[in-house]
């Protein structure tokens, strides 16, 4: 591992002013840590996000919040574990909890943060290990194309197999309207601090076609500071797993429902762990659109939509069959919630 200085400013300022291509914030660090280690990144520094004390003027880094009309503001700096215990969180929005609660270890989750899960790197083995020539790393091409692909995408991997790993984007993903808040410094003499949001669904996760570097749209001197989510309790996430702990998901569904009496009157379903970005899955939540609440075979249609357009490699085509089942579990558990 390559040395690496370290840093602990205490003001957003102080750490926004740090930060560059080589000065890396660092959260828990389970996957910063992690890839310097591997060689695959290599900080010259870390700058410690731990000491920050509360911002004054924006949304808080910390804290489970709720807003004014009932939307949910999390801090970048709040945990996995947090989430997932979180009263606030299981009432207005418990697809989050799902998925905060499903991913990792319980060592993991007391540590690792919202901000961290949105923005780790895939877990490809091929991109993990620098022997390999990928495209994640400057390279020309996909070695899983042609190698061990089981658990890779079956959805938009013509040019990369790595699946997004992060729970919390599938769930945060079927939100309505789900935002992340920014800050970055200003460039120029005053400095001031500048703010910006940014709709998950708009370009936050960037596909490899548009740019295989990175996966998502957060420039090297900019933090995430938080994350604001409407109402949306009719919701749930499921994943299926090799393991049931210690391993991220081989398919993962997160499900909204919007519903009208015995009615749905409207649906979000998101894809994890298919495809290099989360994905919306527009033909399964048209099968559910007006439909009973509890008709089945509206269910099992949207979980076959699903899998629509799928492009699964050599060896995954169990994959697809796993979505279908993913999808149909995760549409049972958000009826489940409907009062
Ligand atoms: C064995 C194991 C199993 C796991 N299983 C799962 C799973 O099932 N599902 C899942 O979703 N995850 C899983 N994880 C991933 C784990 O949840 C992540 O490693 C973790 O969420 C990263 O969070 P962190 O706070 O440690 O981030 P760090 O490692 O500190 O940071 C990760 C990246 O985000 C950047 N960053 C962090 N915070 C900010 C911020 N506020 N602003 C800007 N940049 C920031 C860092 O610079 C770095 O590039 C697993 C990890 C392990 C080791």
């Amino acid at each position: 591992m390559k040395p690496f200085s370290y840093a602990r400013p205490t003001t957003a300022a102080d750490v926004l002013k740090l930060l560059s291509p080589t000065a890396r914030p660092k959260a828990g660090g389970n996957d910063l840590l992690d890839l310097a280690k591997r060689g695959v990144s290599t900080p010259a520094t870390l700058v410690d996000l731990s000491r920050i004390s509360v911002q004054e003027g924006g949304p808080r880094f910390d804290g489970v919040t709720v807003a004014e009309g009932g939307q949910l503001e999390i801090g970048a700096r709040v945990t996995l574990a947090q989430i997932a215990a979180s009263a606030d969180v299981l009432r207005i929005f418990p697809a989050l909890a799902d998925a905060a609660a499903a991913a990792a270890t319980p060592q993991i989750r007391n540590v690792a943060t919202l901000g961290g899960n949105l923005l780790q790197r895939p877990r490809c083995a091929y991109f993990r290990d620098p022997f390999f020539d990928c495209l994640k790393r400057g390279g020309t091409s996909c070695p899983a194309r042609d190698g061990v692909h089981d658990e890779m995408a079956i959805f938009g991997n013509a040019k990369c197999c790595a699946t997004h790993p992060s729970n919390l984007a599938t769930a945060l993903l079927a939100a309505p309207q789900a935002g992340l808040a920014t800050i970055t410094v200003e460039i120029g003499a005053k400095g001031g601090l500048v703010w910006r949001t940014v709709e998950l669904s708009d370009g936050f996760f960037v596909r490899p076609e548009d740019d295989p570097l990175i996966e998502a749209a957060i420039a090297p001197g900019e933090l995430l500071w938080a994350a604001f989510v409407p109402a949306a309790p009719v919701s749930a996430y499921v994943e299926i797993n090799q393991k049931q702990s210690y391993d991220w998901a081989s398919v993962a569904c997160a499900v909204v429902l919007d519903v009208e009496g015995d009615k749905i009157a409207d649906a979000r379903i998101a894809l994890g762990a298919v495809a290099p970005v989360p994905l919306l899955s527009e033909p399964a939540a048209a099968a559910l659109r007006g439909k009973g609440l509890r008709d089945t075979a509206a269910w099992d249609a949207a979980a076959a939509a699903a899998t629509q357009g799928a492009t699964p490699l050599a060896r995954n085509g169990h994959k697809v069959r796993q979505l279908r089942a993913v999808v149909r579990r995760a549409i049972e558990a958000a009826v489940a919630r409907s009062k």
